[in-house]
């Protein structure tokens, strides 16, 4: 069973990786970023709350990321796999996460970790275009990440759960890697 949680900073490329991967596997790639651009757009209650967060860069409250991961991971199409981008990216929502995955069940099979430099991550950024890019919002959101998030490589790998790609390369190297390091067959 492929149930993977995919770490890394903002343009570190996971979620490039991820969409790939999923659709090779046919199981969900969960994107939070993603799910929530949609509610943003779809001006849902979820979207209006979240939005002020996201445009700064910062992270939106664990009281709405919890409720919405919770929702995602019980519903049917989870039951053969899944990747996780972009969840968890704090201690508090990890240790969410390992309660729920306890409590259905389930449990995941790796945790990647994206290495990418800083220098590299910027340009790819700058160069993505995304409303959240402007460089202010960029350099917070490296900021939020190296104190937030980064934290959780020393938890997954403390377990001896995580393994680590070099994100700096071309998308098709990277794709390789990472099947060669899970054994997947593409
Ligand atoms: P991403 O597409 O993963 O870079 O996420 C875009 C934005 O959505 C982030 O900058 C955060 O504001 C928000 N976000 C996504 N995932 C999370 C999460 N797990 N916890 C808190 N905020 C999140």
């Amino acid at each position: 069973m492929t149930r993977l949680i995919f770490l890394g900073a903002p343009g570190a490329g996971k979620g490039t990786q991820a969409q790939t991967l999923a659709q090779e596997q046919s199981i969900p790639h969960i994107s939070t970023g993603d799910i929530l651009r949609n509610a943003v757009a779809n001006q849902t209650e979820l979207g209006l709350k979240a939005k002020s967060y996201m445009d700064a860069g910062e992270l939106v409250p664990d009281q709405l990321m919890l409720d919405l991961v919770r929702d995602r991971l019980s519903s049917e199409d989870t039951k053969t796999g899944w990747i996780l981008d972009g969840f968890p990216r704090t201690v508090g929502q990890a240790q969410f996460l390992d309660t729920l995955l306890s409590e259905i069940q389930q449990s995941c099979s790796h945790v990647v970790n994206f290495d990418v430099p800083d220098e590299v991550l910027v340009s790819r950024l700058l160069g993505r275009g995304r409303v959240d890019d402007t460089e202010a919002v960029i350099r917070n959101r490296l900021e939020v990440y190296r104190e937030q998030t980064a934290p959780l490589i020393d938890f997954y790998s403390d377990r001896g759960q995580l393994v680590s790609i070099d994100g700096s390369q071309e998308i098709d190297v990277i794709a390789s890697t990472l099947r060669q390091t899970l054994k997947l067959q593409s």
